[in-house]
């Protein structure tokens, strides 16, 4: 089926010049990117888009952490989006991330580990929205 999902190119990520290397790994899988932006998230809008780990140990971090600089968000669409971006990706530790993967070449640790990608359908739908309207994002 095809997908639209949200990836994101976390702080550490715009910070060590990594965008362009995040994002040309996805096309080259044959993902369309279909909307784009940069953005520096405040600490409300970090926390509401993390909300579902609000109450886990490592969630004041995240926030600090994706509050620390530029991200750059983007809408990808293709066959099986939302499973082949987290493919992508790999683990959310690096140390347990598939050789080849974004996570296992490029993160430094658990935490700061380069790229977000949505895990489900319904999180895809509330992630985009987070970042994009309709208009923003290419249909044809
Ligand atoms: N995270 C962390 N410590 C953990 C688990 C997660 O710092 O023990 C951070 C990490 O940046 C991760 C994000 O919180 O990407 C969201 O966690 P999740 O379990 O949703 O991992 P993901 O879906 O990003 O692989
Ligand atoms: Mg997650």
């Amino acid at each position: 089926m095809i997908e639209r999902t949200l990836a994101i190119v976390k702080p550490d990520g715009v910070d060590r010049g990594l965008v362009g290397t995040v994002i040309a790994r996805f096309e080259a899988a044959g993902l369309r990117v279909v909307a784009l932006k940069m953005v520096r998230l405040d600490a409300p809008a970090a926390g509401g888009f993390y909300d579902v780990h609000r109450a886990r140990p490592f969630f004041p971090s995240l926030v600090s952490f994706m509050t620390s600089g530029a991200i750059v968000p983007m809408v990808l669409e293709g066959e099986d989006a939302i499973a082949r971006v987290r493919g992508l990706m790999g683990a959310t530790d690096p140390a347990k991330a598939d050789a080849g993967t974004i996570r296992r070449d490029f993160a430094s640790s658990i935490e700061r580990n380069v790229v977000h990608g949505s895990d489900s359908a319904a999180t895809a739908d509330f992630e985009i929205a987070c970042f994009f309207s309709a208009l923003e994002i290419r249909t044809r």
